[in-house]
C-alpha cells in the first residue's frame, strides 16, 4: 500500500493508490487531491479498496473530514463501497443525475438518515467544484462508457481523471506512465473497442478535451499518460477509434 504522489506543490497534493485491489478484482487507480486541509476521493472503488484506501487515505486526512467522493459512473468497482463513505465520513457523494437516484439502493433503511443531503447529482453539461483554494471540473464524458459519466479534470494540477477512457490491464507498474504507446495499445484496444459506444463520442470528447491544457490523464484502470506528445498520441488513436456500435451488425443480434 503505497502512494504515488502526482503533484505537490504550494499546498495542493494529488496522489493515486494503484496496488489497493489484490486477488479477484481487476486493478484500479483511486485517485486523491488533498488542498489546504480540503480533500477528495475519486472513483473509491467497492468493498476490496474500502479498507485499505481509507488505511492509506487515513496517513493524510481523518475519513470523517474528507469533503468529497467523485464518481465517473455506477460500475461497482466505483460505487460499492459508498455505503461505508455514507456511513464513516461526512463527505458529500458526486454522481450523474442519472445515477444518483441508485445510491439509496446500496444504504440499508437503518441509514436513511446518513442520506439527508450527501447526494450530488451532476447535470448533463457539468460543473465546477471548490476544493479549498482549487477547482475541479467535471466534465461531460457520457457513453464512455456509462450513459451518464464525468470525468473529473483539477485546474491545479492539470491533471485530469478519465474514468474508463484510457484504461488499461497491466500486471504491474500500474503507477508508471505509458512509455511506447504502440506496445500499450493491447493493453487497452479490446476494451475501449467493447465499452466505448461509438467512435462519434469519442470524437466529441477529443475536442472537448484539446480545449484543455493536460498534463497527464489518470484512467480508473492501468497506466497513466503523461506529457503532450504521449496525450497527444493517445487523443490521435481515440477520436478515429471505432467502437461499440459502430461495429454491430444484423448478425450480432441473432437469437443464440
Ligand atoms: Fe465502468
Amino acid at each position: 500500500m503505497r502512494e504515488n504522489i502526482l503533484y505537490n506543490k504550494d499546498g495542493h497534493v494529488v496522489m493515486t493508490f494503484n496496488d489497493l485491489v489484490t486477488g479477484e478484482g481487476i486493478q484500479s487507480n483511486q485517485l486523491a487531491i488533498f488542498n489546504h486541509g480540503h480533500s477528495a476521493l475519486f472513483d473509491p472503488g467497492g468493498d476490496l479498496t474500502y479498507m485499505p484506501l481509507t488505511m492509506s487515505v487515513n496517513k493524510f486526512v481523518k475519513t470523517k473530514d474528507i469533503d468529497f467522493i467523485f464518481a465517473t459512473h455506477q460500475d461497482p468497482d466505483i460505487v460499492s463501497s459508498f455505503d461505508k463513505w455514507l456511513m464513516y465520513s461526512d463527505a458529500k457523494i458526486v454522481i450523474s443525475k442519472l445515477w444518483h437516484r441508485f445510491i439509496p439502493h446500496l444504504v440499508p433503511g437503518y441509514m436513511k438518515e446518513k442520506l439527508e443531503g450527501r447526494i450530488i447529482p451532476i447535470p448533463d453539461q457539468g460543473m465546477d467544484f471548490k476544493l479549498g483554494n482549487a477547482t475541479i471540473k467535471a466534465l461531460p464524458a457520457h457513453f464512455l462508457h456509462s450513459v451518464g459519466n464525468f470525468h473529473f479534470y483539477d485546474t491545479t494540477s492539470k491533471i485530469l481523471f478519465s474514468g474508463d477512457v484510457g484504461a488499461s490491464l497491466v500486471d504491474n507498474d500500474a503507477h508508471l506512465p505509458v512509455d511506447d504507446f504502440r506496445k500499450h495499445l493491447p493493453n487497452m484496444l479490446g476494451f475501449h473497442k467493447r465499452y466505448m459506444v461509438s467512435n462519434k463520442v469519442c470524437r466529441l470528447w477529443v475536442n472537448m478535451v484539446r480545449h484543455l491544457n493536460v498534463e497527464m490523464i489518470v484512467p480508473q484502470h492501468g497506466k497513466p499518460f503523461a506529457g503532450h506528445d504521449m496525450i497527444e498520441e493517445f487523443l490521435r488513436w481515440f477520436e478515429q477509434l471505432e467502437c461499440g456500435i459502430d461495429n454491430l451488425h444484423e448478425s450480432h443480434y441473432s437469437v443464440p
